[in-house]
């Protein structure tokens, strides 16, 4: 099948020919690349066309792609059967893996970053007995009712649905407040003390762009709902392994903790974390529910732990660091030569090119870029090979896959990129 193939059979397939939204291209416009493999810093497309990719699946492939470690790690384990329903040596390996690195006393293992926030916020209300959940507007936190909400038309409001289905009551416990704002964050807690169960924040967020949070407001975040007895989960399904070996370290008094993409090896995976007391309210020790026919499965927990293998030196992440600076770097001429406007966001191995003047606080800031330079960057960028984030408001990510002839490969498609951006 060559790649118009692809597309149209998925079009007669899938709801937009795509199984999620991002992929289908919609926010830069132009046809969505088929992958059809990757290896390394590469992937392919149907018609065998290879492009440095960025994308990292959206986060997980923090080695790139088919690293050989995983891949030999998922064949030893899919020979041995594939799921059981059952407890496992996997599970166990791999669970203790994350709590010695992260210092989280339980974890649960789910199979997507969804559940894992979604399952935080059920825990969270059954330990205060509350119902209002607190979000940021431009996190994403997966796709469950009450956390697809968009803010309402004051700065500390309850929230409205962000997605037809989701009902407006169940949205109405959702408030919704401007990332990066302590001030919003304490009147919040001055007018409702008592009704809220949990505030929910990604660490730094990566769904908007990356958007980085300030000291102030992670002081306040680990602060302010505590002493309102509110529990603080800290969504690191991106940030967890990505930006050193645990978790960020930039909310260390998260009460949950999710997490998601890397801890899988590039498997479908989510996990949330917390001191014993509070985990032990899910069942089977107590009330809350929760379960999953593939849950802890045999071959994403050999992912896993073969990824965290790699990780756990640290030698890797330093890597990543200086091939994501030169990027950075790279970038940043780039946009000075071509006399753009854009501005270059990094933190570790993630990166935003954002076509705006300066790197944006929160999401109305982030909403300021100029979306029509992004969609012409990607699509010369694609041309030249570049695979990269089909929106403006997504985060790139250098793997330790990438070297430096790749990164100086994707400079020079940037500087061409760019003019023709200025072209226009
Ligand atoms: C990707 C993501 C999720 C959702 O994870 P899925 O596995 O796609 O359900 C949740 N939170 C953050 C911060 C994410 O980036």
């Amino acid at each position: 099948m060559d790649n118009e193939a692809v597309r149209t059979a998925a079009a007669g397939l899938f709801p937009g020919g795509v199984n999620s939204p991002v992929r289908s291209f919609r926010s830069v416009g132009g046809k969505p690349v088929p992958v059809a493999r990757g290896t390394g810093a590469f992937v392919f497309d149907a018609e065998g066309r290879s492009y440095i990719d960025y994308l990292g699946a959206f986060g997980p492939l923090i080695l790139g792609h088919a690293d050989p470690r995983i891949v030999e790690a998922v064949r030893r384990v899919a020979g041995d059967g594939t799921a059981f329903g059952a407890i496992t040596p996997g599970e166990v390996d791999l669970g203790e893996r994350i709590t010695a690195a992260t210092g989280l006393e339980r974890v649960r293992f789910v199979n997507s970053g969804t559940e894992a926030t979604m399952t935080a916020i059920r825990l969270a209300r059954a330990a205060t007995g509350r119902d209002i959940v607190v979000k940021f507007d431009g996190c994403y936190h997966g796709h469950s009712d009450g956390l697809l909400v968009k803010a309402g038309s004051g700065v500390a409001t309850l929230g409205l649905s962000d997605s037809a289905g989701v009902p407006g009551a169940i949205a109405a416990l959702t408030a919704v407040l401007p990332y990066n704002d302590a001030g919003a964050l304490a009147a919040w807690f001055a007018e409702h003390p008592d009704d809220t169960a949990a505030v929910i924040v990604e660490s730094i967020a990566g769904n908007m762009g990356l958007v980085e949070p300030s000291p102030e407001f992670l002081a306040a975040l680990q602060r302010i709902p505590g002493e309102h007895g509110a529990l603080l989960i800290a969504d690191e399904v991106i940030t967890g392994f990505r930006l050193r070996y645990g978790l960020s370290g930039l909310l260390p008094a998260a009460d949950l903790v999710c997490l998601g993409k890397i801890i899988g090896g590039g498997l479908p995976v989510g996990a949330l974390g917390g001191r014993r007391e509070l985990m032990e309210l899910l069942a089977p020790t107590g009330p809350v529910y929760q379960a999953g026919t593939l849950s802890g499965n045999p071959l994403v927990m050999a992912a896993g732990a073969a990824m965290l293998d790699v990780l756990a030196d640290g030698a890797t992440y330093r890597r990543l660091d200086e091939l994501a600076r030169h990027l950075e770097n790279g970038l940043r001429a780039a946009l000075r030569r071509s006399g753009v406007t854009g501005s270059v966001v990094r933190r570790g191995s993630m990166i935003t090119l954002f076509f705006r003047d300066a790197a944006p606080h929160d999401y109305s800031e982030a909403r300021e870029s100029d979306t029509a330079a992004f969609s012409r960057f990607h699509g010369a960028m694609l041309e030249r090979g570049m695979m990269l984030p089909p929106s403006q408001f997504e985060t790139w990510f250098v793997s330790a896959a990438h070297s430096e002839a790749e990164i100086d490969a994707t400079v020079v498609a940037a500087h061409e990129a760019l003019h023709e951006v200025a072209q226009l």
